[in-house]
């Protein structure tokens, strides 16, 4: 669809154009990356866990502060659609769209995963992605987004006129649900935009619109996150499998993904602390 455009440029709207973009947020105030940490603390891990995902199912997964969890590709070409939240606050999860606003459209080792307001703070940084070589290629695409949101029955219904209920929205829902032990039209309502791992996304250049392109995740791929605070996490593995075509159906291939935790040796950790909720004390504070 092009976008409708019936006004007339003014006289200065080149001039207008050529303004020079600035960053949105100046980042250098965040705490730097501490590379020598958590490769000292990931040198030595013992795994304690390991969750299944099937094709076209979500599955729900626990992370004490202080572990590290892999999401690995396993049997074939498989995206993921991942949604974490505090383990003793649901109301604190995760942050795509300030996640994307501090970081960058994809995220890769280094960037964190923040949580909503008010607590705004890391839930989980990322420590290494296997899919790193791929940055942006000629199209703009890159590989884990913070743009999309998650395949869902309510879009789905709207744009097909059908019923699907397999949609990332659903296996996550269900997880949570499973998880809890709450009703499905209770644990709904926590789900959240995700981070779309393994997913190659970008705008397009003409109309930036949202599009997918074949993932180039490969079986033992992997990315891993430190969770920074007790986590729950839910993961689906998206019904669109490697979104080079379609989700939102049983049409395309799907794969299981697996989800492993991993315990660092007890004194790597010795002077790490969790980090604190954000120290915006806001009106309450005056
Ligand atoms: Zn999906």
């Amino acid at each position: 669809m092009a976008r409708l455009s019936q006004t007339k440029p003014p006289p200065d709207a080149e001039a207008r154009r050529a303004a020079t973009p600035v960053a949105v947020y100046d980042v250098h105030r965040l705490p730097a990356y501490d590379k020598a940490f958590f490769d000292n603390a990931r040198a030595d891990m013992t795994r304690i866990g390991e969750t299944i995902v099937p094709p076209r199912e979500g599955r729900a997964f626990d992370v004490p502060a202080g572990r590290f969890f892999r999401i690995v590709s396993v049997e074939g070409p498989q995206v993921g659609d991942l949604n974490l939240w505090n383990a003793a606050n649901l109301a604190e999860r995760f942050f795509s769209g300030k996640t994307r606003a501090l970081h960058a459209t994809h995220v890769s080792t280094g960037d964190r995963l923040w949580s909503t307001f008010p607590y705004l703070r890391p839930m989980a940084t990322i420590t290494h992605d296997t899919l790193d070589w791929y940055g942006f290629d000629a199209e703009g695409a890159g590989v884990h987004d913070v743009i999309g949101t998650r395949c869902d029955p309510y879009t789905n219904r709207l744009l097909a006129g059908a019923d699907y209920h397999h949609c990332c929205h659903s296996n996550l829902a269900r997880a949570l649900s499973a998880r809890l032990k709450l009703p499905l039209d209770a644990a709904e309502p926590h789900v959240h935009d995700v981070l779309n791992v393994f997913m190659s996304t970008g705008f397009t250049r003409d109309e930036h619109r949202y599009f997918m392109k074949a993932s180039p995740v490969r079986p033992g791929d992997f990315i891993e996150f430190f969770a920074e605070i007790d986590l729950i996490g839910a993961l689906s593995a998206c019904p669109g499998g490697d979104c080079s075509a379609s989700h939102s159906s049983d049409a395309a291939t799907c794969h299981p993904l697996k989800v492993e935790v991993y315990r660092p040796r007890p004194e790597t950790l010795r002077d790490w602390r969790s980090p604190p909720v954000n120290a915006y004390a806001g009106e309450r504070g005056e």
